[in-house]
């Protein structure tokens, strides 16, 4: 089981390591085809992941949607939101979502150093603890930023390190349309769907697209999981 989690997060790596073009480590067509083979299942679980909260209207706004759908899904919090919004993050572990460390202060974690990186780990993590009782055990770089250091000291506090492998950019406002079909083209089991619940700059498309996906996409016999549940089933 454990050696499954790990190649799945290695694919997951690979996925972000592709659509940055970093050369010389993945292509898109192995990476894709690993995934399916990773998580061919008949149970067509997927997760749909929200960071940078919680936010005082978007969090509570996506948390009734996922509720009238009965969908789960994870929230990589920034544990400074948390202490300002402790009300919103209850609201999450109550309504039986995961909870993950997006870091204390949003840093990219890729120009900072191992104990600065740590630091931004473990105050989000006791920030998350204080409220909910809870720690935390998956992480996800600001940015989906990270490098070797970065997964070893993840590693060293015993953190998986969990990215993306379907980009909604609703931070960069698209259209209500651009999302759902974005998603829904590309849609497959195992994927890990990236969306925001705290977006600065104006209104934000997401609850909207996510009034559309949910309910299309749990037509089509997708199943809504946190993230945990995702990669530690077969
Ligand atoms: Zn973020």
């Amino acid at each position: 089981m454990r050696r499954c989690v790990s190649v799945f997060l290695l694919i997951i790596f690979s996925v972000r390591i592709a659509s940055i073009t970093v050369s010389g480590v993945s292509s898109a067509s192995e990476t894709e085809k690993s995934v399916y083979s990773s998580h061919d299942n008949e149970s067509r679980k997927i997760a749909i992941t929200f960071d940078d909260g919680p936010h005082p209207r978007y969090t509570a706004e996506i948390l009734d949607i996922l509720a009238e759908h009965g969908a789960h899904a994870t929230f990589f919090i920034i544990g400074d939101n948390a202490k300002n919004y402790p009300d919103i993050l209850s609201r999450i572990q109550k309504e039986g979502h995961e909870i993950g460390n997006h870091t204390y202060l949003h840093r990219n974690l890729q120009k900072t150093t191992p104990d600065i990186i740590r630091k931004q780990i473990l105050d989000a993590e006791q920030t998350i603890l204080e409220l909910t009782d809870q720690r935390t055990k998956l992480l996800r770089p600001p940015g989906g930023l990270y490098d070797q250091k970065v997964c070893d000291t993840a590693r060293s506090l015993d953190y998986e390190v969990i990215l993306w492998t379907i980009d909604t950019k609703d931070w960069t406002h698209p259209t209500v349309d651009e999302i759902v079909e974005k998603v829904e083209a590309n849609i497959k089991t195992g994927d890990i769907i990236l969306c925001h619940d705290f977006i600065g700059g104006g209104s934000t498309p997401t609850p909207d697209a996510l009034r559309r996906i949910i309910p299309d996409l749990t037509r089509e016999g997708y199943e809504f999981v946190t993230v945990s549940e995702l990669i530690h089933s077969k």
